[in-house]
């Protein structure tokens, strides 16, 4: 099993500070499938390509765990098959094992190449392929050229016959090398479709980790979800409802068993309606929504003429490109485009241009703050800026014992998850430390015994203290 990746960024040889494996050197590592040999066949300044190469024990195949989805049938069948050569979920798992911190976007020797895009070139000369794969990888950035492999006549029940190409794939594109990673080691099982290992519920973590920044607005993420989760529905259910909050709400759900009736509207959307009717009801027609995001709630904003001037404001100049984008203010209607505006701020810093406003959204953002930077955020939104209403949501802590499969928070960049009485706590010391007065509530699915999904609260300020 064979995958190779060449970039001709220059100096191209960094690519050795990249993946931490110097390129002078064959590095062999031991996996649990067999053994894992990378080396360079070519390191140029000009050019450089990396292949790594899983060579696998056929008998650690059969023998061990039992596989969860294999066809053989036959005893020899668990022998002889098409495993060690064509590229599977085993590359997907020896590749994470290998290059473990240049998957996470991490490089002590080079922060910033790690963090730039770079013309790659990907080679995969035999993967295994149930579906399209310009269709998974396109929507990515990558430029696809996918042939068909032929093959000799294969007899019918054999482990090579069966619905599954043979496809030799090659990916070009300028992207970070991070993102090339975790999209090899998400999308080549959901290629194959056929995972050798059990799918725990950890897999879920998993699966959004390396999904972070692109699973969310795939087109196919709910074939992405379902294949990867091994086809457990209830899986695929929890880590569409935790994908990235700002992006989940969209996206085709339309997918191979897309269901038929009318799907209700996904907490995301719940929340964003929610919100949405909070601020009509307070009136409010100049309007902040702090730590945007990818812009899911401005988007609502927008189309809602009662809103005279919308700023969305977010620490992350990422997000910031992304509600660009997303709203189009490059070509919407000058008047539409007027009333909005992004601004790169961040909420633990005070910000005078942030005064002076109706109304102030934080939906899901308090949680993606250090406990002890909280109160720095309290002092700039409810101190400083102080509007006459702020709205904010954030995740039920409790709630989450109904969620299968997740174990620890809801999103890997949460720093907390409150339960009900911590938030009522929280809500009470802003009520008593500004002078605000604040209604609590729930969005979504409704637990008698542990309340909603998502928790939201109502600050107001009595009227005479508004300025
Ligand atoms: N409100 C959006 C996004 C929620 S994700 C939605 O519900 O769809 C949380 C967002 O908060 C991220 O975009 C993150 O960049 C932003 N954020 C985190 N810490 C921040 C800070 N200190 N200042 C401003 N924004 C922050």
């Amino acid at each position: 099993m064979l995958l190779t990746v060449t970039t001709t960024h220059r100096p191209a040889t960094d690519l050795g500070y990249l993946l931490v494996k110097h390129p002078d050197r064959t590095h062999s590592f031991d996996v649990p499938t067999g053994t894992a040999h990378v080396l360079y066949p070519e390191a140029t300044e000009d050019r450089c390509t990396v292949a790594l190469l899983l060579d696998v024990d056929p008998q650690r195949l059969g023998g061990g765990r039992k596989q969860q989805a294999s066809p053989d049938s036959f005893t020899l069948g668990q022998f002889v098959n098409d495993r060690p050569y064509a590229a599977s979920s085993l590359l997907a798992s020896a590749l994470a094992k290998v290059f473990r911190s240049a998957l996470r976007g991490e490089s002590k020797d080079r922060p910033s190449l790690a963090a730039t895009p770079i013309p790659l070139e990907i080679h995969v000369p035999v993967l295994r392929c149930k579906g399209d794969p310009v269709a998974l990888f396109e929507p990515l950035g990558w430029t696809v050229t996918a042939r068909v492999i032929p093959l000799d006549d294969v007899p019918e029940g054999h482990p090579l016959a069966g619905d599954s190409a043979y496809v030799d794939l090659t990916l070009t594109g300028t992207l970070r090398l991070a993102d090339a990673l975790n999209h090899l080691y998400v999308l080549l099982p959901v290629l194959d479709d056929a995972k050798h290992y059990w799918v725990a519920p950890d897999e879920i973590d998993k699966l959004l980790r390396s999904g972070e920044g692109w699973l969310a607005s795939h087109p196919s993420k709910e074939l992405i979800a379902r294949r990867y989760l091994a086809h457990r529905r209830s899986y695929m259910l929890s880590a569409l409802e935790r994908l990235s909050p700002d992006l989940s709400a969209d996206g085709d759900l339309s997918g191979e068993s897309a269901p038929a009736a009318p799907r209700d509207p996904s907490l995301a959307e719940q929340r964003r309606d929610a919100v949405l009717a909070a601020l009509a009801a307070s009136g409010a027609s100049r309007v902040l929504d702090l730590g945007c995001g990818g812009g899911a709630l401005l988007a609502g904003l927008i189309k809602d003429m009662r809103y005279t001037e919308i700023v969305g404001t977010d620490v992350s100049s990422k997000a910031l490109d992304l509600a660009h984008k997303r709203l189009h203010l490059d070509n919407v209607p000058s008047r539409q485009a007027g009333r909005v505006t992004l601004w790169q701020s961040a909420l633990t810093y005070r910000d005078d241009r942030l005064k002076g406003f109706d109304a102030a959204v934080l939906m899901e953002v308090i949680e993606h703050l250090d406990l002890s930077r909280l109160p720095a955020l309290e002092a700039s939104v409810f101190g400083h800026a102080r509007p006459g209403t702020v709205v904010v949501t954030t995740p039920n802590a409790e709630y989450n014992v109904l969620y299968e499969g997740l174990s620890g928070m809801r999103h890997s960049d949460h720093r907390f998850e409150w339960g009900r009485s911590s938030f009522a706590a929280w809500t009470d010391r802003i009520c008593t430390t500004y002078g605000y007065n604040a209604a609590l509530s729930f969005v979504g699915n409704m637990d008698k015994s542990v309340g909603g999904s998502t928790q939201m609260a109502i600050f107001t300020l009595p009227r005479k203290d508004e300025s």
